[in-house]
């Protein structure tokens, strides 16, 4: 089996990375960054996008695993004291793996523009430095609202616990096959007016957003951020790649969450 270690970079993470690496080594395992079945990301969620990222044009052949030594490590299941116990399940192989449910881009320009395609393992959000955005929302090809206001964030599930959450987004399993449609400070009076509540779109139903008054967007892909001009559309929906996560131990989504935002098992106060 090959693999690949993404570290944070800084002194802790490399050190861990390096760890693996001699280790996996010498269990006859392949350093190899060009094609390999197992990325291993070490730092925090952060270091986890980039993980994906780098290997996001190779998904069907990849598993990621993540070891936490970041802030909050949603997507990291393994601790730098576990390291050992995970490099020799590692060199155990087969793993099992889990799928993930990932969001698909595509921003247009007018005629002659560019089209660019993403995936997103978070979300990806729509804002503008002059002002508001004005866009149109039409979902599954008819019109929805007239949204104005600072933005709007599309995620998917795993990524529900990211920005979405901070938006008042509902948190998804990612069992669902879906995506999350929230807003960012919507201007709703007698003459604007938008849905409110967020929105969660069933795979296949696209939402298309057009602007109506040209500005300059910045959108974001995770933690990527890139300024558009000439924007006709961007239209968002589930994915039909996934992202497969090597499983060595069961860690089910709402232990992850409860672990990150409500308690940990030794700071449980209502126990
Ligand atoms: P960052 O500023 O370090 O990320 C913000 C926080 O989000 C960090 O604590 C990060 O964990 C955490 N995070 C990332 N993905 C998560 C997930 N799926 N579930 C729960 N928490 C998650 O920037 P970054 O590390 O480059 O991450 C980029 C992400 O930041 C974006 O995809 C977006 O979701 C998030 N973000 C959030 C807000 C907000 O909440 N208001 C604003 C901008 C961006 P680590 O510390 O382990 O990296
Ligand atoms: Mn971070």
């Amino acid at each position: 089996m090959k693999f690949a270690i993404v570290s944070k970079g800084d002194d802790r993470s490399n050190k861990i990375q390096a760890t693996m690496k001699q280790y996996l080594t010498d269990f006859d395992l392949d350093y190899d960054e060009k094609n390999p079945d197992l990325v291993i990301s070490v730092g925090g969620d952060g270091t986890f996008l980039e993980a994906f990222h780098n290997y996001v044009h190779c998904l069907e052949s990849t598993s990621f695993i993540g070891v936490h030594t970041g802030h909050l490590g949603f997507y990291a299941d393994w601790v730098p004291d576990e390291v050992e116990k995970l490099i020799i399940e590692i060199a155990k192989t087969p793993f099992q793996v889990v799928e993930y449910p990932l969001l698909e881009v595509i921003i247009r320009g007018h005629s002659g523009g560019r089209e660019d395609r993403f995936l997103a393992l978070n979300e990806a959000t729509i804002k503008t430095p002059e002002g508001s955005v004005v866009f149109d929302v039409d979902i599954k090809g008819a019109h929805f609202e007239t949204f104005r206001g600072d933005g709007l964030c599309i995620s998917t599930p795993s990524g529900s616990t990211a920005y979405n959450k901070a938006l008042g987004g509902g948190i998804i399993h990612p069992s669902l096959e879906a995506i999350q449609l929230t807003e960012m400070a919507s201007i709703n009076n007698r003459v604007f007016r938008t849905i409110g509540s967020p929105l969660i779109l069933p795979k296949h139903h696209t939402c298309l957003l057009k602007p109506i008054v040209d500005r300059s967007f910045l959108i974001t892909i995770d933690h990527f951020t890139q300024s558009y001009t000439n924007v006709k559309s961007i239209q968002c929906r589930v994915a039909k790649e996934r992202v497969r996560f090597a499983r060595f131990r069961p860690f089910p989504f709402w232990d992850r969450v409860r672990d990150s935002f409500v308690a940990d098992d030794d700071d449980d106060k209502n126990k």
